[in-house]
Order: structure tokens, then C-alpha cells, then sequence
């Protein structure tokens, strides 16, 4: 994989990850579930709250200065600060609806747009990605700044592998729910999240799931992400597609867009630039 040293965060990220044998990187702990609430009873259907884990706490590590990272030559650019024609709405795949001003793009909850993904499908990459919390945020656990990066899209609405965004600086909510989480699988190693107002970065190494002919899982999704520059997502084999209500579970797909969430709390809301993507062949 070629490097671009003229991207510091990019490339200092990533060749920190080319240069550990894998047996050598830091680990995330086993994902496991903490109900807070008394388990369902038999029977009973299955809850939000019975797949949300507490504790513990990821650390709280303050990143160093704010740094952007411009794409190397080899990227597709998904937004260089002017349009947004590499996006569609998810839900009828028109000209995505989110507002661009000012060299970023927000969410818009107002028109009820919806999520919206890529037209490109990817497999494996590493991408690039930066988001703002607006710094008046309201709200509080997952009410506060939610949004989310789907690494893979599988279809509508919210379904797919979501690495969660969340305001996380002093906001309490389930830890495998808080910014950094793949959401309801692993909390992130330690939170590394800014305050509200200030531009924060994903960069992201994923390796995408392959399938059997007959639909089964043959090797699993892989993720390794930094947050603002720190290590949060070591190497974690994911379960299947993240979900709000039960256990993941994979169901077979290729290529895929890469989807951004407007999520439906009322929280105003958040912004994106400078989004960039390798592909791994
Ligand atoms: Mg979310």
C-alpha cells in the first residue's frame, strides 16, 4: 500500500498500523454485554437495554491539536468542500438532500431527508473523514450529536456496520453506544473525543466480510480506527451488522456504499468535510 507522507495524520496513522505485526497491537477487550436492567425473562422479546453494556468506562484521553489531513493521489475525494455529487439520498437515491454552506455539508433533519451513502460501492479501504458537533449542542446520552459512519451500507434506513458518532465529552450513555463505538459491539479503547464546536477526524482501515455460496459469513468484517489521531478500534472482528434491538448477526453482501446517519433525536444538526478514500485492493 503506497503512502503519502504529505498527509501527517493519514500517513503517520497509518504507518504506525503497517509497521505492528497484528500479534503486537493493542486490544480491544472481548465484546460483551452488561444489561444494567434485569435480563429478559423467557420469552419476553428481545430489548434495546438488554444489549447495552456500562462499564467499563473508556478512558478519557485529550487529543493533541486539530489537524486536517488533505487526500493523497491516489484517493477518490467523496467531499472537497463544494458539492455533494458523490451522494445520494439512501431512501430513493436522489441528489442527496443535506445542506452544503461553507466548505461543509449538515444533516438535514428539518426536511426529513434521511441517511444518505455513496453512489460508488466499496470493499476494503482506508478512509478519511471529518465531522463537527455545532457547539450549542443540546441533548443528552444518545440525544446528543448522534449521527454515525456505516462503513457498509446494506440497505435502508439504519441497516449496515455503524462506527457510531456521538458527542461524547462529558455525555454519559452505554459505553458501546458512545462516539467511537462500533455501535452495541465494542466500546473504544479510550474516548478521545473533542468538545462541542471543534472539528474532529475518523480515519479508518476497513476490511470488508466475504461470504460462502450459500450465504454463511466466511471471514468477518475488520476495523481499525484512530479518533482526532488515537488509536479506538484495534484490529476488532465485528459480529455481523450492528443493531439497536438483538444480536448481530451477517447476512451476505458485496460492494457496498458507505452511508452517513440522520439520526431522529432532536439534537441539532451536526457537519461533515474533507472526506477521502483508498481503496484496498
Ligand atoms: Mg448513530
Amino acid at each position: 500500500m503506497k503512502v503519502n507522507l504529505h498527509t501527517p495524520l493519514a500517513a503517520c496513522a497509518l504507518a504506525s498500523v503497517l509497521a505492528w505485526p497484528i500479534s503486537a497491537w493493542p486490544q480491544n477487550p472481548p465484546a460483551q454485554t452488561a444489561p444494567p436492567a434485569p435480563p429478559a425473562a423467557a420469552g419476553q422479546k428481545p430489548r434495546p437495554q438488554d444489549t447495552e453494556q456500562w462499564e467499563p468506562v473508556p478512558v478519557v484521553v485529550t487529543p493533541g491539536p486539530i489537524t486536517s489531513a488533505p487526500p493523497p493521489s491516489d484517493a477518490i475525494v467523496l467531499f472537497d468542500g463544494t458539492n455533494l455529487n458523490e451522494w445520494v439520498n439512501t431512501r430513493d437515491k436522489a441528489p442527496a438532500g443535506w445542506t452544503v454552506a461553507d466548505g461543509m455539508f449538515t444533516v438535514n433533519k428539518r426536511d426529513k431527508v434521511g441517511n444518505i451513502e455513496t453512489k460508488r460501492s466499496f470493499g476494503s479501504y482506508q478512509l478519511h473523514l471529518e465531522y463537527r458537533i455545532p457547539a450549542d449542542i443540546g441533548g443528552e446520552g444518545q440525544s446528543r450529536g448522534n449521527s454515525g459512519l456505516f462503513l457498509a451500507s446494506t440497505g435502508g434506513g439504519d441497516g449496515g456496520y455503524e462506527l457510531q458518532i456521538l458527542d461524547s465529552f462529558n455525555n454519559k450513555t452505554y459505553v458501546n453506544g458512545q462516539g467511537g463505538s462500533v455501535y452495541k459491539q465494542f466500546p473504544p479503547l479510550v474516548n478521545a473525543g473533542r468538545k462541542p464546536g471543534e472539528w474532529q477526524t475518523y480515519d479508518i482501515a476497513w476490511t470488508a466480510p466475504t461470504f460462502n455460496d450459500d450465504g454463511s459469513m466466511k471471514t468477518p468484517a475488520r476495523l481499525t480506527a484512530f479518533h482526532n489521531g488515537v488509536l479506538i478500534q484495534s484490529n476488532v472482528e465485528l459480529k455481523g451488522e450492528t443493531l439497536y434491538i438483538g444480536q448481530p448477526t451477517y447476512r451476505k453482501h458485496g460492494p457496498s456504499p458507505i452511508k452517513l446517519q440522520s439520526h431522529g433525536d432532536p439534537s441539532i444538526p451536526i457537519s461533515f468535510k474533507n472526506i477521502w478514500i483508498r481503496e484496498v485492493k
